[in-house]
């Protein structure tokens, strides 16, 4: 079929645009053309983006074609179009990490993976809306506006990267970044149909981005293929000196591995059928199970018994490294100043009382409590202790397997206003992706099906560290197999 037949461009996956950019059956223009168009349309309903500065991109679409004509092209990426999460640097751009702390905050310079991305000839194309400083599961607490589910605009995209994954999912940008602290990008990925990748701690440099819990936090790529986000996981992976944690592991081409057919060994830990698990999500996981099993792969059946104290494990780690990391947000050195201060105290409260949203403010105070003095031992040491005793768990099962299969989020995406009274409720949405970030893990997010009211959901995969091509080798077997990424929201109605 040819590109974009009857439909524009929107829905094409970046790999089918990256071969027609190259035998120049398009131009970037007319690709970044055809996405504003189709902002224009849908943004005011889904309202995926923060910021979208169409001629910003169409320049950048511009300096590519040129270097096409010049055959001087910088890779597959050249000229396609990546939507970044606003948590992320980019020069002479606002960044508002979805909070009035930042107001009129212009970044100076990009952060490495913008870098990465122009170096590849990527078109840095829009801000998207996010959960306050990336705390939340639902893109809600965005100081903005809500981003709206394309399955369903009743319902949430997940978070905290939903602007990212709503982008991707509706057609508005063929890939996007997001970051992935407890499962920020596999979330939302899970909620939108779409894939995404929290790569292994280290893979991919934190430089630029803003720091919630930097012993958890790592970007991921976000796309609607497999291969896509193997694309995307190459141009931005590799060693930068300016993050003490970035690994110099040297950066495979992802793409080249995605043929590849195991017969994988793949555990699922019978923990994740608990009572909090959704029936809809149960008989998807368990479809996709059967699926690898006919396949020839070795399915195990193990206990992780550590599931149940990681949400407590992560939401202490991340609240303590949140309330430092955020100390910087005080009106003199960084953020919003409050005009009705008098002293320097007051500066502080009422700048920091002003800036930040509920849930933000709700971290910052259990971060100070579980680090406070007294406290420390009880709550932040043993919560480190937890990590140990999660990471041992998960060592333990890699003996044997090459994979842990899990849902991704344990419901389908929920209504619009369903959580946002119960922060507990809204932190279990992240049971089965947390105690990935705590070990440093790489795991990925595929969609394994859609319930009988057509909302998706999502098959995680966990690998141990570094093993991202055997992850999107198996990611790109299961997507090959199944036509879920084939299917697409039906918004334009
Ligand atoms: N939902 C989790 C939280 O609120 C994870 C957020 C994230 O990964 N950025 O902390």
């Amino acid at each position: 079929m040819g590109l974009g037949t009857g439909q524009g461009l929107h829905y094409e996956t970046a790999e089918r645009l990256s071969a027609a950019l190259a035998s120049r059956t398009i131009c970037s223009v007319e690709l970044v053309e055809s996405l504003l168009g189709r902002a224009r349309t849908i943004d005011g309903k889904l309202r995926a983006f923060i910021a979208l500065d169409g001629a910003d991109a169409l320049r950048q679409a511009v300096e590519s074609d040129r270097r096409r004509e010049r055959g001087a092209a910088l890779g597959p990426l050249d000229g396609v179009a990546v939507s970044i999460k606003d948590n992320m640097s980019v020069r002479r751009w606002p960044m508002s990490c979805g909070s009035r702390m930042l107001d009129g905050y212009v970044s100076p310079y990009d952060c490495h993976v913008v870098e990465r991305l122009r170096a590849a000839g990527a078109i840095i194309f829009g801000r998207t809306n996010m959960d306050e400083f990336a705390m939340g599961s639902s893109t809600e607490n965005s100081a903005f506006f809500g981003t709206a589910n394309p399955w369903d605009l009743g319902r949430v995209p997940g978070g905290s990267s939903g602007g990212s994954a709503c982008a991707v999912a509706a057609g508005l940008a063929p890939l996007a970044l997001g970051t992935d602290t407890g499962g920020s990008v596999r979330q939302p990925a899970a909620f939108c149909a779409a894939v995404g990748l929290k790569p292994t701690y280290g893979r991919v440099s934190r430089y630029g981005v803003t720091a919630f819990a930097s012993s958890l936090d790592q970007v991921g790529p976000m796309g609607r293929s497999v291969w896509d986000v193997a694309a995307l996981l190459g141009a931005i992976a590799g060693l930068d000196r300016r993050d003490s944690t970035s690994s110099p592991l040297a950066v495979p081409d992802y793409t080249v591995a995605l043929g590849r057919e195991r017969r994988w060994k793949i555990a699922v830990p019978r923990e994740v059928f608990s009572d909090g698990l959704d029936g809809d999500v149960r008989d998807g996981l368990r479809r996709a199970v059967d699926f690898f099993a006919g396949a020839g792969c070795e399915i195990l059946d193990v206990s992780m018994p550590a599931m149940d104290i990681s949400i407590g494990a992560y939401y202490i780690t991340a609240t303590a490294e949140a309330f430092s990391n955020l100390s910087r947000f005080d009106g003199i050195r960084y953020g919003h100043r409050s005009k009705v201060a008098g002293t320097v105290g007051e500066v502080y409260a009422k700048s920091r009382g002003e800036g930040f949203g509920a849930e933000v403010k709700r971290r910052i105070m259990l971060g100070a409590f579980v680090l406070s003095g007294g406290y420390h031992e009880a709550y932040y040491g043993r919560a480190q202790r937890a990590r140990v005793h999660i990471s041992n768990g998960f060592g333990e099962i890699f003996r044997n397997c090459d994979f842990i299969a899990t849902p991704t989020a344990p419901t389908v995406p929920f209504p619009v206003g369903a959580k946002t009274q119960d922060p507990l409720a809204m932190y279990l949405s992240d049971i089965y992706t947390v105690s990935v970030n705590l070990v440093g893990l790489p795991a990925i997010s595929v969609c394994c099906g859609f319930s009988p009211q057509g909302l998706p959901m999502g098959l995680q995969l966990i690998a141990k560290p570094f093993h991202e091509e055997e992850l999107l080798a198996a990611a790109a077997f299961f997507e090959r197999n199944h036509d879920f990424c084939r299917r697409h929201p039906k918004i334009d109605q």
